[in-house]
């Protein structure tokens, strides 16, 4: 994953046509990073970065501009990293009573080291648990021995954390990934395409809130979302909420608590 670096400049790719307004400010930009590059970076992220149409002139820029491009692997990793630290003991799943304000508050992903409780202190992630490293990386590549006290992020799991509570972000990605196919009725997705949690996340939150908190991370991931035409998703949203309805009725009416 890390190497040392000098910048590889054959890994620089050149796109054209390229403005010189562009031209000078990824010169700059190539200069500023070479300059702030510590002695050990990852390899990945330096060749992403060096390939970005706009070059981030630094590393910290070129560690988020990574993850926010692979959106999937930051999924992933964080939830692995989640798994890692694992529930911390004596936390449960609990959300707070619907409001009008807030009329489904199971929508947020549980976030246990968020919690004053559960917190890990400085150095550890508020999502993960996990140790957080020089520039937001989860692994210790420069071999300090100890995490960045003023880290509370990993930068993996800032780009997890947004697709989690703003999934409506990845429809573009979602539709390549789908190769431009409804989910549900298998059409063309149209330009009204919509994501949408496979398992809704009121289920989530009605059927599955006992298991395991890192289990519970997927349900926001990249593994239940999908992209649906508008129509379809009406449709599912309705059978949905008479599911609800239903089930509310069998319960005798219990709200989350
Ligand atoms: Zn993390």
């Amino acid at each position: 994953m890390a190497t040392a670096c000098p910048i590889d400049r054959a890994a620089v790719t050149d796109p054209s046509p390229m403005s010189s307004w562009r031209e000078q400010r990824n010169e700059r930009s190539r200069l500023r990073l070479t300059k702030a590059l510590p002695p050990v970076f990852p390899a990945v992220v330096l060749r992403h970065a060096l390939a970005r149409p706009l070059v981030p002139p630094q590393p910290r820029l070129a560690v988020e501009s990574y993850w926010r491009t692979h959106p999937i692997r930051a999924d992933r990793l964080a939830r692995a990293l989640a798994v890692r630290s694992g529930t911390p003991k004596d936390w449960a799943w609990t959300v707070r009573t619907p409001s009008r304000a807030d009329p489904a508050p199971f929508r947020s992903p549980p976030a246990p080291y968020r919690d004053l409780a559960h917190a890990r202190g400085p150095g550890h992630c508020c999502v993960c648990g996990q140790p957080v490293y020089r520039l937001g990386w989860h692994r210790d590549l420069w071999g300090d021995g100890r995490p960045n006290a003023r880290a509370k992020w990993h930068a993996c799991c800032v780009a997890a954390w947004k697709t989690w509570v703003a999934p409506a972000a990845q429809i573009a990605l979602l539709r390549k990934v789908q190769r431009r196919r409804c989910a549900l009725t298998g059409a063309r997705l149209l330009r009204d395409a919509e994501v949408d949690h496979r398992v809704p996340l009121f289920a989530v939150w009605r059927d599955h809130r006992g298991r395991p908190w890192p289990e519970l991370l997927a349900f926001w991931g990249f593994s239940n979302l999908q992209a649906i035409n508008r129509a379809a998703h009406r449709t599912k949203c309705a059978a949905e909420a008479g599911e609800r309805a239903s089930s509310r009725t069998t319960a005798g009416g219990s709200p989350p608590t």
